[in-house]
Formats: C-alpha cells, structure tokens, sequence
C-alpha cells in the first residue's frame, strides 16, 4: 500500500544538507527518465487527461502519508492546516495549479523522487518499453502503466512544484521543462508562495491544451476520479 515510502531512502539524510546549497542548482535527469520524458513529449498517446488522475492520486498518496506517518510522528502536524486538495485554474493564461497539504518533500526528496525512477508503474513501464520495438506499442503503454507525475507533461511546456516538508525548515521549487534533460531545484523565497505544509504544482499548459484550464472541464474529470479519493479536493477559477 504504502509503495510511495521506497522514493525516501534519503530521508534520514536530509535535514542536515540544508544549510550551503546554491541559489539555483541543475541535475541532469537519470537516463531512463530523459527517455520516458522524451517519449512522453512526442508521443501521440492522446489520453492525455490522464495526467489529472496522476496528479490527484500523487496529492492523495502525500496525505496518507501524512496520516499515516503523523500516528508515530504527530509533530508532523504541527502546521495546523486542513488535509486537502484544491485545484485551480487560469484558463486565460493557460495554467492549473494543484495543491495539496500532505507530507512534501525536502530537498533530497526532491531530487530523489522527480528526477529518477524510484516507483513500481514507471519501473514497469520502462521494462515493457524496452520488450516492444514498434512506437504505437509506447503509447499505449503510456495509458496502461500510468507515467506517474511525468504525465504532466503530457500537457505542460513547463512544470513547478513548489514543496514544503514539515522536517526542513525551507520550501523548495523544482522546475522543469519539456524538452529539456535538465531540471533545476531553487529555494522558494517569494513570500506569497510559501506554503504551511505540502507541495504545490504549477502547469503552464502546451498552446493546444491549454482547454484543460477551463472550470468545466477540471470539474468534470474530478468528478470521475475524486470519488476514490478519501480527502476533499475543490476546483476555482482565478477571476480574470
Ligand atoms: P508514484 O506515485 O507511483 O510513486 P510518481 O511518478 O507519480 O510515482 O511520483 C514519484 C514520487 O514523487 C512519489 O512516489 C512521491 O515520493 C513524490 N511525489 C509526487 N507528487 C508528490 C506530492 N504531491 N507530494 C509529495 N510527494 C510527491
Ligand atoms: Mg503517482
């Protein structure tokens, strides 16, 4: 159940990097994810709305872990905030934001998580991607695997989560684009972005997808997907 817990082997290391990191770094990503990154860019697979089932899943998958590990830890929960999901969107500039309040990431995390394969559906993936030859069989496997968070670029030129762990003291942007091989990491220091606990992920949507920014169309596929989610998760428009 708790397949997400394999992405912290570093965890314990964590909180004492904090101190002396550059104000922008770059990591190359791990070579098997440039490939899922470069197949999931110029694929045709054209069930693109998944990545919004991947991403809330994410979301859910960081409360329960919250919860989870806050029975051992309640110091976890010190930052009194409700454990939820709230999706909004700017349809004029093309952007979806999703926001959750779960466990976050520190720094390490971070590069340990979105950067590298570390998961069992993406590690699947990859391992029937390397049995198939034929570039209609990769897409399919795109929507039977599931990509996990790189779906989001099924649908963003640019992606950022922005991420507060209740074991580091500071909030951490990791950014990338699609068609890089790099992603940077920075620390979040604008004052309005700072979140109390959890991770916030920023889509700036390709020129022909940007419709997923519209209300109804985020609403209806919640709908689809929330009623296996056990927290709440509410959808608003930015007013333009
Ligand atoms: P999976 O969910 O199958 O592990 P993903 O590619 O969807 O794979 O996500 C990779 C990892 O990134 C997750 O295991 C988790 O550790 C981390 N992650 C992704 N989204 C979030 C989030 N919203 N909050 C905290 N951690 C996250
Ligand atoms: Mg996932």
């Amino acid at each position: 159940r708790y397949s997400m817990l394999v992405c912290n082997r570093l965890e314990s290391t964590a909180a004492a990097s904090d101190s002396s990191e550059p104000p922008s770094e770059k990591f190359e990503y791990q070579a098997e994810v440039s490939r899922l990154m470069d197949l999931i860019v110029h694929s045709l697979y054209s069930n693109k709305e998944v990545f919004l089932r991947e991403l809330i899943s994410n979301a859910s998958d960081a409360l329960d872990k919250l919860r989870f590990l806050s029975v051992t830890e309640p110091e976890l929960l010190k930052d009194a905030v409700d454990l939820d999901i709230r999706i909004q969107s700017d349809k004029d500039n093309g952007i979806i934001t999703i926001t959750d309040s779960g466990i976050g990431m520190t720094r390490e995390e971070l590069v340990d998580c979105l950067g590298t394969i570390a998961q069992s559906g993406t590690a699947k993936f990859l391992k029937a991607l390397k049995d198939s030859k034929d570039a209609g069989v990769d897409s399919n496997l795109i929507g039977q695997f599931g990509v996990g968070f790189y779906s989001s670029f099924l649908v963003s030129d640019k992606v950022t989560v922005s991420t507060k762990s209740p074991k580091s003291d500071k909030q951490y942007v990791w950014e990338g684009e699609a068609n890089a091989n790099s992603y940077t990491i920075r620390e979040e220091t604008d004052p309005e972005k700072l979140l109390p606990r959890g991770t916030r992920l920023t889509l700036y949507l390709k020129r022909d997808d940007k419709g997923f920014a519209h209300p109804e169309r985020i609403q209806n596929l919640v709908k689809n997907y929330s009623q296996f989610v056990s927290f709440p998760i509410y959808t608003w428009q930015e007013k333009g």
